[in-house]
């Protein structure tokens, strides 16, 4: 009799056990978001688990209901899932596949696992089901990400590089054409500066929406970066030759962008054009040669289209060449300082010269600094470069004044980069102090190009020079904005009228008109003008008699070596 009790209680016991268990599996299933479905191969039994009645409305008590299954999903997936739900036939221990389900577009992961004994006899099978669609999503939108560009909708720069390199590799199997057209929205900074960051998004976003409707067969576009387009067409023929395509462009160039603050916004855009296989053998390439295109046709005046061609390649080529030996010309000792010297248009004296800067380069050529400045501005070798036209055109200053003690003034030719330092203005003391040159015998040159900068800030350092004595002038004066009235806010001494001027004061009436009215307007501002290029007698008795104070020009003396200099100064 104790023996049963033993028995019932421990049976009891048992039971109390297992259906813990049971509940705490129940939950474990009912609370996680998956559905379950559970085979014993041994009973032939199927029990549905978890989340199965809201992924489907119907319930499977036998295998031959798993059709109805495969009916939900689509086609395409029918095969992936059989062979997931039967994976013991494939002899798989594991299996996973995704999958849409029809009715409720919503995104399914089966992933099933067999249990097999010591025998490697399947004895269970679990197929778990879960919602992946958030995840899908997720991914669809990194997708997006990866190949397009958020602002404008159109293909991204690494998807394009990749898109454009296919048609290389087409290219060059089925001996076709690809060209590659570059496009940049001139002077998009004023946009940009003028009306906004924003302003200039939907600018780059219209002119995006627009470019899309040229894509099709054969031609992608993409969003570069910032103004830039690029646009890549297989087998560039008829209605998909880059002249047709350029025709369209400049169609839609006619008319203004309609923007949503009200604005209208006319612009003009300049394009390069680079060709599989002339110019160039791979899609990075192509790009590099339809960009360099593209800035020349930004140099010859904007608004334009340029094809690439050898020429052009050797130009480049050359560039890179002198940027790579202009970082160490410095050391090399390879510049030289030229004077040019400048009179007072009323009685012909001396007023002082300009230094220029010269550049022999490797191969013993003397190249324009009209050419190697902006190259040396670009790579950021003016710094030094300008640093050391400031210390020997100081020194060697400072010893024609101990030798001929004279009251010149020497005029440095100072670069928007190199102005823009900090430190500028206190190297320039350094020196002046080290050679004991006084300040007010210093005239500093810098173009309107440095107005671009913030003009407070550009405006505060003049005054900071100038409250030193240093004088300061404006080169180059109707060259870029050459508007007058910004003239009465600049803190000058000096305005230099541009040789283009005086090249056609004499023919041109109203050259004439402008250039008296610069002089006018100068004098009552209480500062000094200068001509430059001035060639002529004519030229040079015109000015004169206007009230330009200060010639300088080849008429009374072209830019002299160091010696020759010094023999003028000695004449004089
Ligand atoms: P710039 O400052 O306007 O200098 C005047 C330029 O006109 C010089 O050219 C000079 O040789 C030339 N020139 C003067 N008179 C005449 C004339 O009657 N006829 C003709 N045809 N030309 C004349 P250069 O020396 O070739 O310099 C070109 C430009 O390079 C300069 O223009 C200046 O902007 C820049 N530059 C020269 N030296 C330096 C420098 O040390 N630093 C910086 N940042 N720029 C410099
Ligand atoms: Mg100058
Ligand atoms: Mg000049």
């Amino acid at each position: 009799m104790n023996e049963l009790r033993y028995q019932v209680d421990l049976l009891t016991a048992m039971n109390q056990k297992l259906s813990v268990q049971e509940k705490m599996y129940r939950l474990v299933c009912d609370t996680s978001y998956n559905a379950f479905l559970y085979y014993s191969f041994e009973k032939s039994e199927i029990h549905l688990l978890g989340k199965w009645d809201s992924f489907f409305d119907f319930r499977i008590q036998d295998w031959k209901d798993l059709g109805r299954l495969y009916e939900m999903v689509d086609e395409p997936y029918v095969d992936h899932l059989r062979e997931v739900i039967f994976l013991e036939k494939e002899h798989l221990q594991e299996a996973v596949t995704e999958c849409m389900l029809r009715n409720k577009r919503i995104w399914l992961e089966f992933r099933a696992r067999v249990f097999c004994d010591e025998e490697g006899v399947p004895q269970d099978k679990i197929i778990c089901i879960s919602d992946i669609t958030k995840f899908k999503h997720q991914n669809d939108e990194l997708t997006y990400m990866a190949y397009y560009d958020s602002l404008t909708g159109l293909y991204n720069r690494n998807y394009f590089v990749r898109l454009l390199s296919e048609y290389v590799r087409r290219a060059k199997e089925e001996q076709e054409i690809v060209s590659v057209m570059l496009i940049d929205i001139d002077d998009f900074r004023k946009v940009n500066d003028g009306l906004g960051i924003i302003v200039g998004d939907e600018l780059v976003q219209q002119l995006g929406s627009f470019l899309k409707e040229i894509s099709g067969e054969d031609i992608i576009v993409c969003h570069l970066n910032s103004d830039v387009y690029c646009i890549a067409i297989y087998s560039p023929t008829g209605q998909k030759s880059v002249s047709r395509i350029h025709e369209r462009i400049q169609e839609r160039m006619q008319k203004p962008f309609i923007l949503s603050g009200g604005q209208e916004i006319n612009i003009t855009v300049s394009i390069g054009v680079a060709e599989y296989p002339e110019s160039a053998a791979t899609a990075l390439e192509l790009i590099g040669c339809a960009e360099i295109v593209m800035y020349k046709s930004k140099d010859l005046g904007k608004n334009n289209i340029q094809y690439f061609d050898t020429p052009i390649l050797n130009a480049f080529l050359q560039n890179v060449q002198m940027e790579n030996e202009l970082k160490d010309a410095i050391c090399s000792r390879s510049f030289e300082l030229y004077y040019q010297p400048q009179y007072y248009a009323g009685n012909k004296k001396l007023r002082g010269m300009e230094a220029l800067i010269r550049w022999r380069d490797g191969s013993g050529r003397m190249i324009s600094p009209a050419v190697f400045i902006p190259i040396a501005e670009k790579n950021g070798a003016i710094v030094s470069i300008g640093g050391w036209v400031m210390e020997e055109s100081i020194r060697q200053f400072a010893a024609w004044q101990h030798k001929h003690r004279d009251s010149l003034i020497l005029s440095i030719n100072v670069s928007p980069i190199q102005y823009m330092k900090e430190g500028f203005v206190d190297e320039l003391l350094q020196i002046l102090s080290t050679y004991r040159v006084n300040p007010q015998e210093v005239e500093l040159e810098i173009t309107e190009s440095v107005l671009i900068e913030d003009f407070e800030k550009v405006t505060a350092k003049l005054r900071v020079l100038r409250e030193y004595g240093i004088r300061v002038s404006l080169d180059d004066f109707g060259t870029g904005f050459s508007s007058l009235s910004y003239l009465k806010k600049l803190p000058i001494d000096t305005l230099k009228i541009d040789k283009s001027f005086i090249d056609t004061v004499l023919s041109d009436p109203a050259t004439r008109v402008i250039t008296e009215s610069i002089i006018t307007m100068v004098k009552t501002l209480g500062l000094e003008t200068i001509a430059e290029g001035v060639e002529q007698e004519q030229q040079y008795k015109y000015l004169h008699a206007i009230g330009c104070d200060i010639i300088q020009g080849y008429y009374f003396g072209r830019p002299l070596p160091v010696q020759e200099m010094e023999a003028l100064l000695e004449e004089a």
